[in-house]
């Protein structure tokens, strides 16, 4: 197997290092289709889903699962912070630089730009493009798409994974360093993941997002013959006024009484704030709206005004545009 590289480094001592990449598919086209993950090197779940998928095309394209045919030519990108997956480490070990705030790079630049400005390079060609991210150490989110201020294409492709949750979000000018930005300047459909919570691998969601990408090729047309058991899909947009945060008025322990993809009424119990040296229950947490539970806090030690739960509304939330983008952790 010949392993292309995105970028060769070298390091004051140690042997050089690679960040490799898999090109599937029929080499003499454009590529359709680039997946990238692994840009925060905590974020196991897309890490290893992408591996997945590199070697279920793989087996396609050599034929080894005949019924199936590769069309088109696809990218992908596991780890692209390679050195911050060994670690288990959001951010690029060397100089602590998050490589999600640095597109579109520099050639020619510090380390972390010239991942970004290759990334950039071998993906921008690809008509669709997909990065995927866990949320934080904190939160754990439902599998979901990520849009953000897309066009009409993308409303009606983001459907295509049938994924529980299309979710839409403002342009912040926090992440207009990010992958998912650099890429609108290309034209093309451009799509976030997010599954599950970094740090650790959950396998349900790793499940839930393979067989999300592989509706995907089939629906594209990238992979043909593909027969998908037609279960019945409880998709869900969700517009920008759709999204309610619960924070925590005041700080200990939490302890959370739900997961993530759950329809909760209003009222209804979300979980238990503890004082962390009394052990004395401080307060029962409710959610004050109906919807869909897509992050709930794991990590238990709050202060005031963290996020603890955002549920997804069927009408306008009545949360306003700023907390709704509290802790999202892209
Ligand atoms: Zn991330």
């Amino acid at each position: 197997m010949n392993t292309p590289t995105l970028l060769r480094m070298t390091a004051p001592l140690r042997d050089d290092f690679d960040i490799p990449y898999h090109d599937v598919g029929p080499v003499e086209r454009t590529p359709r289709l680039a997946l990238v993950a692994g840009l925060h090197g905590n974020e196991l779940n897309g890490v290893f889903v992408l591996a997945r998928l590199a070697a279920f095309l793989r087996d396609v394209e050599q034929g080894k699962r005949p019924d199936l045919r590769l069309r088109e030519r696809v990218l992908l990108v596991p780890a692209v912070n390679v050195l911050g997956v060994n670690l288990l480490s959001r951010v690029w070990p060397f100089d602590k630089i998050d490589l999600n705030r640095v597109f579109p790079g520099l050639e020619g630049g510090e380390t972390t730009q010239r991942i970004a400005a290759a990334l950039l390079r071998l993906t921008r060609g690809a008509y669709y493009r997909i990065d995927i991210h866990s949320s934080n150490l904190d939160i754990e989110e439902l599998p979901q798409v990520r849009l953000y201020a897309p066009n009409d294409d993308e409303r009606a492709t983001a459907c295509l994974f049938g994924l529980p949750a299309v979710i839409e979000r403002p342009l912040n000018k926090m992440f207009m360093a990010t992958l998912v930005h650099a890429w609108r300047a290309h034209g093309g459909e451009n799509f976030v993941l997010q599954a599950g919570r970094a740090g650790d691998l959950q396998s349900r969601h790793c499940e839930t997002l393979f067989r999300s990408l592989v509706a995907f090729l089939d629906r594209t047309g990238i992979v043909e013959g593909l027969t998908l058991a037609d279960d019945e899909e409880d998709l869900h947009y969700f517009g920008l006024r759709q999204s309610y945060a619960v924070l925590s008025e005041q700080a200990g322990f939490f302890v959370g009484r739900i997961d993530p993809g759950r329809w909760v009424q209003a009222g209804e119990l979300l979980g238990h704030l503890y004082d962390g040296f009394t052990g004395d229950l401080l307060k029962d947490v409710h959610t004050p709206v109906a919807g869909l539970v897509c992050s709930v806090r794991r990590q238990p030690l709050l202060f005031e005004g963290d996020l603890l739960c955002r549920i997804q509304t069927l009408d306008d939330s009545g949360n306003d545009v700023e907390v709704m983008l509290h802790g999202q952790g892209q």
